[in-house]
């Protein structure tokens, strides 16, 4: 493989299992100029433990900006450059978005090698919709604006996806239950590809319980994945979902939505909607 000159290439990494680097991720680390990393001594293991030389330099969230200007040279001058962060897909919930956007307004060709990322590792994993979904990286921690976006999210109808660190699960997961409801259901996926893996499902106040009798289920890193509003919260109540899913079975969406509102008395401008959404299940 020929590693392009003037090129930033984007290389996913593991987020626990060493296992999951891509061969491609390993030729493009070992032939690029220089490796910007979020953290050049954890990086640095990871590259010592495949036997890349390359060196490294460290571009983090308080750096960030000014690296960029002295990378993006770099590649206007014909380098090539990756960038790793310290696991997964770097600018998801990391640094590198300052220096993608820099890279691409200055006409740099930006190359991404993608690989793990945790949210769709849990996503893929979780048996909730996957067909849409929100990713809302960590909640705020202060608990009145963890409040407030979770009041925000409430009657989305897709998958939501959350961060959570270790000291912040149990609260995060007692709001959810306090502003989605108790009975939304919702799959923790912890320490993914790790030794302690532990994929456990059940309603938010099931996780809860879960959670506080084991200490053991509050250590590692976290992924949440909790399903969207019920149908119900959007005005189309399970009798109309059913005569709408036996419409549509029938006729174009435009026809079941119009004829199940005559059936049903729900309204037309909810149901039309919906039944796009749902025509493609
Ligand atoms: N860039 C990474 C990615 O692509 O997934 C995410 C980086 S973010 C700073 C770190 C957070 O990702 C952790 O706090 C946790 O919520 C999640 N995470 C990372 N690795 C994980 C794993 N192995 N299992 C579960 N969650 C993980």
């Amino acid at each position: 493989m020929s590693i392009i000159s003037g090129a930033l290439y984007v290389v996913a990494t593991p987020i626990g299992n060493l296992g999951d680097i891509s061969a491609r991720a390993i030729e493009v680390l070992r032939g690029v100029t220089v490796i910007a990393a979020e953290d050049t001594r954890h990086s640095g293991k990871l590259l010592h433990h495949f036997g890349i030389k390359t060196p490294t330099l460290a571009l983090h969230d308080h750096n960030e900006r000014a690296v960029s200007e002295s990378i993006v040279a770099r590649l206007q001058a014909g380098e090539a450059v990756a960038l790793v962060s310290d696991a997964g897909t770097p600018l998801i919930s990391d640094p590198g978005f300052h220096l993608v956007a820099q890279a691409r307004a200055a006409g740099c060709q930006v190359i991404p090698v993608p690989g793990a990322s945790a949210l769709l590792a849990a996503l893929s994993a979780s048996g909730l919709p996957s067909d849409r979904f929100v990713f809302e990286g960590f909640l705020p921690a202060k608990e009145g604006a963890r409040a407030a976006k979770l009041e925000q999210l409430r009657d989305d109808p897709r998958t939501l996806v959350f961060y959570e660190a270790p000291h912040r699960i149990e609260a995060s997961i007692a709001a959810m239950a306090a502003v989605l409801g108790g009975a939304r259901r919702a799959v923790i996926a912890r320490e993914l590809t790790k030794t302690f893996e532990t994929i456990h499902g059940d309603t938010l106040a099931g996780l809860l319980q879960w959670l506080a009798a084991d200490a053991n289920q509050r250590k590692g890193e976290f992924v949440v994945v909790v399903s969207g509003a019920p149908t119900e919260v959007r005005g189309v109540d399970g009798e109309a979902e059913r005569v709408l899913r036996l419409l549509l079975a029938e006729m174009s969406v435009k026809q079941a939505a119009a004829l199940t509102a005559k059936i049903t008395g729900v309204k037309k401008n909810l149901l039309y909607p919906f039944a796009l959404d749902i025509s493609g299940d």
